[in-house]
């Protein structure tokens, strides 16, 4: 069954705003004792009373469990409006309702829209960040991600002059990101070792640690020994998140997976010095090299390339396009794969601030290299899908999200927030962007 039929056929016959990710998956902060239910809606706080009794609640919100009730009924969860704008385009465009749904078998999906909606549900896929450690501090990220984003505003202030909805991501420091100081008991990491324990590491099927920069943090190496010393005593598939920077200790990881298989997913939208421009702390070469050295080794089962695609990312992101397709000639179709996530918070940053003229420049690059390479089984048939949304998205969709504030004011804030971040970053967005020279010198602030 294809995409879409999967949604027409078993998603949509269910509710029209069905989406198993809503019970099977969370995305979990423990720093911040925050949740939702896959990345995209907005996170929310879990209650610190209930996770005593009970650790599940980690994930079983009272939040969570209104919005299943929705999507029951066929209501749409206002937090998932990155699926809803996907599917609004028309064309049939495939939201990820389809692929974080169809990832599980069928009688769950029967299972998750007939049970009443009050139980708690244990969960199939997790993506979980221990502390927001970070060596890098890219441009689309902010201090709650990013422990040098938080010394950046520490050391610089905050961005000033920023007007439109994404400023407050760049004014202050985050401090509610972290609750608890290093050495602390932070009870929401208590509350996962123990559901871990009891639970979890029985019916998981896949968990995948993310950050901040996973592997700079000593939880992630403490849960990394605990497969290290229990093998064989859980089935849960290990993923880890990883910007795959110079500072990544690969030895270590290497040593601690050794007989086990696990895939790394890693961010990249674009190549050498704007790529590095736009993931502050990146060395390009230094990346492809660590990504060649996990994908020689067999504990890696595959390495994902994750796209954030931005206002930025779309002048190269074709070339590292062909170089993700030049690794999975040398490595195998299964090993290596990109997925692109369009970028909505902060609005200044989405791809839609740019011009019509360079929009549509973009379009026609992309057109023609999925003219080239887009057919199965050159490409996945999700990426073939990825890069037909994302076309039709540049093409027809006018706002990043429903409450964006009026463009000007998004175009105030990019000039705003480049020429700050230049400053304090050392960086020169005219020298490396030449595409965009013209129109954000035309830009007034
Ligand atoms: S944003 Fe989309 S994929 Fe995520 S939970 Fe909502 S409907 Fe599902």
């Amino acid at each position: 069954m294809n995409d879409l039929e999967f949604r027409q056929q078993v998603l949509d016959t269910k509710s029209a705003s069905f989406c198993a990710a809503k019970w099977y998956n969370a995305t979990i902060w423990l720093g911040s004792g925050m949740t939702t239910s896959c990345h995209h809606p907005p996170a929310h706080r879990i209650d610190l009373e209930e996770i005593k009794t009970r650790p599940s609640a980690i994930h079983n919100t009272v939040e969570k469990k209104i919005d299943r009730l929705n999507m029951q009924l066929g209501n749409r969860p206002r937090g998932c409006e990155y699926c809803w704008k996907i599917e609004d385009m028309g064309r049939d465009a495939i939201s990820d309702r389809v692929y974080k749904s169809k990832i599980y078998p069928l009688e769950a999906l029967d299972e998750a829209y007939t049970q009443p909606h009050q139980e708690d549900v244990n969960l199939r896929t997790l993506e979980i960040a221990f502390d927001r450690t970070c060596q890098f501090a890219c441009s689309y990220c902010n201090p709650a991600f990013s422990s040098t984003w938080v010394r950046d505003i520490q050391r610089n202030g905050p961005y000033e002059s920023l007007v439109s909805d994404g400023r407050g991501h760049f004014t202050h420091d985050h401090p509610s990101s972290q609750l608890y100081r290093f050495g602390e008991t932070n009870p929401y990491v208590e509350a996962f070792f123990e559901w871990w324990e009891t639970d979890l590491h029985k019916t998981l099927q896949e968990l995948r640690i993310t950050g901040g920069e996973p592997l700079m943090s000593g939880e992630t190496w403490k849960l990394l020994d605990w497969f290290k010393n229990n093998k064989g005593k859980s089935q849960t598939k290990l993923a880890i998140n990883s910007n795959l920077g110079a500072e990544v200790d690969i030895d270590r990881l290497l040593s601690s997976i050794d007989g086990l298989e696990v895939d790394i997913y890693t961010s990249q939208e674009s190549v050498g010095n704007q790529a590095e421009y736009i993931r502050d702390g990146l060395d390009y070469e230094q990346w492809l090299k660590n990504v060649k050295r996990l994908l020689d080794q067999d504990s890696i089962k595959a390495v994902h390339c994750m796209s954030t695609i931005n206002a930025l990312c779309l002048d190269t992101l074709d070339q590292l396009l062909d170089q993700v397709l030049i690794l999975r000639t040398k490595y195998g179709r299964s090993r290596v794969s990109f997925s692109l996530n369009i970028l909505r918070f902060p609005s200044f940053q989405s791809p839609l601030v740019l011009p019509k003229s360079i929009k549509a420049k973009h379009v026609a690059k992309l057109r023609q290299w999925l003219d080239q390479h887009g057919h199965i089984p050159e490409l996945h048939e999700y990426e073939i899908n990825h890069m037909q949304r994302l076309i039709d998205y540049l093409d027809v969709v006018k706002t990043p999200h429903r409450d964006t504030f009026e463009m000007p004011k998004l175009h105030n804030d990019f000039k705003q927030f480049y020429q700050q971040y230049d400053q304090r970053r050392g960086k020169n967005f005219t020298a490396t962007f030449p595409l965009l020279v013209e129109w954000y010198e035309s830009i007034q602030v």
